[in-house]
């Protein structure tokens, strides 16, 4: 049964939509929880609830840099069960998600080459 409870695991992490929002937002490159905030317009704590679900899952993992704190996707294979409920549901969340105006995290004020590439996706 130990698979089971593995898969499991993995499910719960992700029944959230929240949680899938995030994904699919790691999905293009990582990304500090400040740009998460301006994104989405959640609070900060909740962004970082959301995220520690994630970690504990084994699905991201997160570097500090300076004051930042970033975070990245450590098993991209979980895009192909993403993309499988696609399948199912027919809908898909948008490519291109452009940097938020309210954004002073380094990708959206100090890199706007990275940021042009971004949005290209
Ligand atoms: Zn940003």
């Amino acid at each position: 049964m130990e698979i089971y409870e593995q898969e499991t695991k993995l499910y719960k992490a992700l029944m959230h939509p929240a949680r899938l929002a995030i994904l699919d937002l790691l999905r293009e490159s990582e990304a500090c929880v400040c740009h998460m905030e301006a994104t989405f317009g959640y609070r900060q704590a909740y962004i970082s609830q959301q995220l520690m679900a994630l970690r504990d899952a084994g699905l991201v993992e997160d570097r500090r840099d300076g004051l930042n704190i970033y975070y990245r996707i450590t098993r991209p294979q979980i895009f192909a069960v993403l993309d499988a409920m696609r399948n199912v549901t027919g809908m898909r969340p948008s490519a291109a998600r452009p940097a938020p105006k309210t954004c002073t995290c380094p990708r959206c004020v100090g890199e706007p080459v990275i940021n042009a590439q971004l949005l290209q996706v």
